[in-house]
Parts: structure tokens; C-alpha cells; sequence
């Protein structure tokens, strides 16, 4: 069965749109088409399901090449694609893989001029620009084309969308969805007492704590010939892929959902926001890639995490999960994801545009080579570089952290982001950056720029102790850099901080400071910038991107 199937797509994958398909088509026949993050017929309505429509999937070259993304990520979209379009084969749907130079509607608006008998349904993309596009489509050919929700989320958009602005907090959002689900919840009350454990959870890594693996999982055929697709078609874009070990089935996401529950979610809530060198994931459930591609619904992981608590008969003794781990994780699927969803609902289109601060560097180019000097940058780069991935708090505290204090333009950042990692969908990755991360949006969604010194950084990790730079040097040459662009960025950016009581305490810092101080780290600072290689992208293929 497989074998034909592969051979079905092997024979449509390539094939022009232009070309007759030569289908046999019935007055009023309808097709359902699935996009590249949709991919679970669950979150399809079952009537829809019952009639086996002709299933369509595109693969769109110009959304690979907008922003060419990291080699893992393309293999990943195009190899999942693919899987997911054999076991539909595999469930009776009649299945249509096609190719488009163009995006995904215009392969869609090809068919539909040439099947003048053809309906079709779509669901709504998640990511804007595709949104945009099957607007115009369901405009040009009026009445054929219908529209379904998009049922990859657990929050009703429409509801939150209004709240959306300075003062709301992911903290009441994330009750009222505690709430509504029932999930942590004793009653009205939450769980234990408490909504959130976020105390417990700021420990740094004991030395010798063991770190359980993730099984790596080996490149099938299929797999395979994507990567020599992608190898030869974009062998410059960001990236290594000697490597490829994500799951490309849902079977097999699965899989590494149920093994994160067995052997890290116990340790995830204590170790959230610590780095070490050389561990990508450490206590992390690398989940993100999953659920955003629709293989894992946000609804079963978070089932998932409640049931490893509450059935704690399952588990090894020595991976007992505690409540402030199964909180944690729950609030930031539950919580934190869905509030990022409604934002870039709430926001779009001007959130791409924000820039709060008014920065113009370009991105330095350590971004693109992990070429640096400083050993927590060229830890968090070098896991992008093999990976498409980091950690949060490596993606928070020291990449935009580093951006914002090195006052980067956050649109690079935020493109930066979006071609780098492997779970990047712009729905997700941009509120985070241009909103969380960089204070862009001037403080919707966040109530602080996140800014720190070396000190956050040394204690979180081991990083400081492996660099060059010496964290404890506050200016000059040897000194690590973050400690004088931070009081910088606190002197510069004096207003943003003073509506916040905890951080306005800085800027008073900061003032008593005596003034040869000051001027040290004014110094120590535009020097440091001044260095930075930003004006040159590595990589050609990237140069536009720079403005
Ligand atoms: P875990 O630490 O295991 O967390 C569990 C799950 O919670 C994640 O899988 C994810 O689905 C969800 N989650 C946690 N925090 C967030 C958040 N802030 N926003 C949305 N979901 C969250 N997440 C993405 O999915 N795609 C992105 O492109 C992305 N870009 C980011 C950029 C920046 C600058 C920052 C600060 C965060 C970004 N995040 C993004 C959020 C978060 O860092 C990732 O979801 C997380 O690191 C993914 O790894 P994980 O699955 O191991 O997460």
C-alpha cells in the first residue's frame, strides 16, 4: 500500500499545474484542501470526512523561498506533507499532491479554473499572508469555494480578540482558559491552591543531573528524498542538515509527546529557565514543531500532562511529576500559546511593522554563523545552526536579549526568528518576538523590555564560566558585554522602564552611579556596537532581508 501511494505522489508531487490532470470529476464534487500546518484530520468535521472528498496538498516553492527557511524546516514541512498525504491515501481519501512555483492559492485558483465542476473547502490558515490569499480566491470564484473554522486552537479568538491591548495579562487569560477547560482545576479553585508555581521554577541545573535523551529518528525514503531535494534546490539556506532527526509521523510525534511525559515533564517545571552548554533541550519537550503543524492537538498534549500527574502509578519513582512542573507546562500550551494566537489575531497587520525603540542596526552577523566570541551566543546560535532550535529562555534572555541591548532593528530579529527555527509559523514567532521579546509593540504583550546583565545569564547557566569575557568585569575590553549594554540600554531607554515599580528601581541605579562610571560604560558600549559586523549578511541568499 505504501509503494502506491509513493508512486501516486511521486507521480503528482512534480507535476505542473499547467499540465491536464486529467481527473474524473463529477458535477458538484468536492475537495477539502489541507495545509502545511493542518495536518490531522481530527480537527475536521466529520460529515465533510464521511463523503471522502479529494484531498488536496500543495507544495508551494515561493512560500519556501519568501524567506528561505532553515534546511530543517523545509525537509520537515515538505517530509510531514508528504506522510500525512499517504495516510489519508492510506484511509480511502482520494489524494492530490501538487507543485506550484507560486503559493499555495495560486495552485489552488490553476485547479479550479481548469474544474470548472469542482467545489472546495479550505480551513483558515493560521498564518496571515496565506489567509490573505484564499480571501482573494474565495472572492474570484464566488460560491465554490467554502471556508471552515480553524479548529487548531482551544480559545475562541473572536471572544479575546477585543481584550487585547496595554494592561491585559496572559495571567487573566490563562484562569479564564484554566477555567473553561477544567484542566488543574479543583472546582473553581485551581489545583493545590495556587494558578501558578512560576517560584519553584527559576533552579538552576545541578552539575550532575542526568538528562534523558531524545530518541533520534532516522530518515525514511521519503524523508530522504526531501533532503536531497532541499539540498540541491537551496544548498545556501541557514542551516546544517547532516542531521535530521524530527518526527515526521504523527505516530511517531506521538511517540516523543508520550516519552517527554515519562522521563522530562518531571524535571521541566524546576529547570525551565536554566542553559547549559553543549544541551539543546535539557528538560524541554520539543513539542512546539508538532503542535504547530498540526501532527499533536494542543488539547491531547495537555491531557497528556495531567494524566502523567494524576496517574502517577505509571511513572518511574525516580520521575514523579510535582504540580509546579505540570502547571508550567500546562500554562505555557494552555496559557501562553493560545494568548500569543489571539494576539497576532488582535494585532495583525500592523504588529509586523512595530518598532517601539526606533533601532536601526542591522542584525549582527554572528546570527547567521555563531561566530562570537560569547560562549552563551554561540551556544544558542550553534543549536539553531543544527537544530532549527533553542530553548526558550536561550531564546528570551540571551538571543533577543542580545538583540535589544545591541539595538537591533527587531523586524530583522523577527525575520531572523522566522527562518531560523523549525516551529516558526508567523502566527506564533512573530508575536513573541516583535511583542514579548523586544518591547516592539510598546508593552501590549509584555509589561517590560526583556533586558538583563551577565548576572541573569551566569546564573541560569554555565556559560559565563566558558567565555572569553568575564562577568564579573563590569567595563573595558574583558568584560562581558551584557553588563555595560544593559546599564546602557537602562540610561537610553530610561521611560520604558519607569511605568514598571520593579524595574524603574534600575534606572535609579543607574543614576547613582558616579559619573566616570557612566561614562565607562557609555564608552565600553558604543565601542562594542561599534564592532559588530552588522552591516555584511553572510549569506547572499539573505542579503535583501537586511532592510
Ligand atoms: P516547552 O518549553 O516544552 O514548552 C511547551 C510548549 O508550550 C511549547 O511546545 C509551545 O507550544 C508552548 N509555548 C511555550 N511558550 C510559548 C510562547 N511564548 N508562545 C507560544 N507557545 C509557547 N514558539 C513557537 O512555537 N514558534 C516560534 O516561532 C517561537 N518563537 C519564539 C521567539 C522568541 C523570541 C521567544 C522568546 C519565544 C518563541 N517561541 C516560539 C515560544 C517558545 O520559546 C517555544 O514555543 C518553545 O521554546 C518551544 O520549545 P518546546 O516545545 O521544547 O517548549
Amino acid at each position: 500500500m505504501l509503494e502506491t501511494a509513493r508512486l501516486f505522489l511521486s507521480a503528482t508531487a512534480n507535476h505542473p499545474i499547467s499540465a491536464p490532470l486529467n481527473l474524473k470529476l463529477n458535477s458538484g464534487d468536492r475537495a477539502l484542501l489541507i495545509l502545511y500546518d493542518q495536518l490531522n484530520l481530527e480537527a475536521f468535521p466529520k460529515e465533510l470526512l464521511a463523503q471522502k472528498p479529494l484531498i488536496i496538498f500543495v507544495e508551494s516553492r515561493k512560500y519556501a523561498m519568501v524567506i528561505p527557511h532553515h534546511k530543517q524546516k523545509l525537509v520537515h514541512i515538505l517530509s510531514t506533507q508528504r506522510h500525512f498525504a499517504i495516510a489519508c491515501h492510506q484511509q480511502g481519501f482520494p489524494v492530490l499532491n501538487l507543485f506550484t512555483e507560486g503559493f499555495h492559492a495560486d495552485a489552488i485558483d490553476s485547479l479550479l479554473a481548469e474544474y470548472p465542476h469542482l467545489a472546495l473547502t479550505y480551513m483558515q490558515p493560521s498564518e496571515w499572508d496565506t489567509r490573505s490569499q484564499f480571501e482573494s480566491l474565495a472572492h474570484k470564484f464566488n460560491g465554490r469555494v467554502q471556508k471552515i473554522a480553524n479548529s487548531f486552537f482551544i480559545a475562541n479568538a473572536e471572544k479575546y480578540k477585543p481584550k487585547i491591548k496595554k494592561g491585559y495579562r496572559l495571567e487573566t487569560f490563562y484562569r479564564e482558559l484554566r477555567k473553561q477547560t477544567g484542566y488543574l482545576m479543583e472546582g473553581d479553585k485551581p489545583m493545590g491552591g495556587s494558578w501558578n508555581y512560576d517560584k519553584e521554577n527559576r533552579k538552576s541545573l545541578p552539575k550532575k543531573i542526568v538528562i534523558p535523551e531524545i530518541p533520534e529518528i532516522a530518515p525514511d525514503a521519503i524523508t530522504q528524498e526531501v533532503i536531497d531535494l532541499v539540498k540541491n534546490y537551496l544548498p545556501d539556506a541557514f542551516g546544517n542538515l547532516d542531521r535530521f532527526s524530527y518526527a515526521v509521523t504523527r505516530e511517531q510525534a506521538l511517540d516523543l509527546a508520550k516519552l517527554f511525559m515519562q522521563s522530562r515533564l518531571a524535571n521541566f517545571g524546576a529547570y525551565e529557565d536554566a542553559i547549559k552548554t553543549g544541551e539543546p533541550f535539557l528538560f524541554h519537550s520539543v513539542l512546539s514543531v508538532y503542535l504547530n503543524n498540526g501532527l499533536l492537538m494542543p488539547q491531547e498534549i495537555c491531557e497528556m500532562a495531567i494524566a502523567a500527574y494524576e496517574d502517577q502509578n505509571n511513572l518511574d519513582q525516580n520521575n514523579l511529576v510535582p504540580l509546579n512542573s505540570v502547571e508550567g507546562f500546562i500554562r505555557q500550551i494552555l496559557g501562553w500559546r493560545e494568548y500569543i494566537r489571539v494576539y497576532y489575531e488582535a494585532q495583525m497587520p500592523t504588529a509586523r511593522t512595530q518598532n517601539y525603540f526606533g533601532f536601526t542596526n542591522n542584525l549582527p552577523q554572528l546570527y547567521w554563523n555563531a561566530d562570537t566570541d560569547l560562549a552563551c551566543m554561540r551556544d544558542a546560535v550553534t543549536n539553531v545552526l543544527n537544530y532549527g532550535y533553542s530553548h526558550h529562555i536561550q531564546r528570551l534572555m540571551v538571543l533577543s536579549n542580545f538583540s535589544n541591548l545591541t539595538n537591533t532593528d527587531p523586524r530583522q530579529l523577527n525575520r531572523w526568528f522566522w527562518l531560523a527555527y523549525i516551529d516558526a509559523y508567523e502566527w506564533v514567532e512573530l508575536p513573541n518576538v516583535l511583542g514579548m521579546s523586544t518591547f516592539a509593540d510598546g508593552g501590549i504583550l509584555a509589561s517590560k523590555p526583556y533586558v538583563s546583565g551577565g548576572n541573569y545569564i551566569n546564573k541560569m547557566s554555565d556559560c559565563c564560566a566558558k567565555c572569553k569575557y568575564d562577568v564579573k568585569e563590569k567595563v573595558g575590553d574583558q568584560a562581558c558585554p551584557f553588563n555595560y549594554l544593559y546599564w546602557h540600554f537602562v540610561d537610553q531607554h530610561r521611560d520604558s522602564f519607569a511605568e514598571n515599580g520593579r524595574v524603574s528601581l534600575m534606572v535609579n541605579t543607574y543614576d547613582k552611579k558616579t559619573d566616570p562610571d557612566k561614562q565607562a560604560i557609555r564608552d565600553s558600549a558604543v565601542k562594542f556596537i561599534a564592532s559588530l559586523d552588522s552591516d555584511k549578511m553572510v549569506q547572499p541568499l539573505y542579503r535583501d532581508l537586511a532592510r
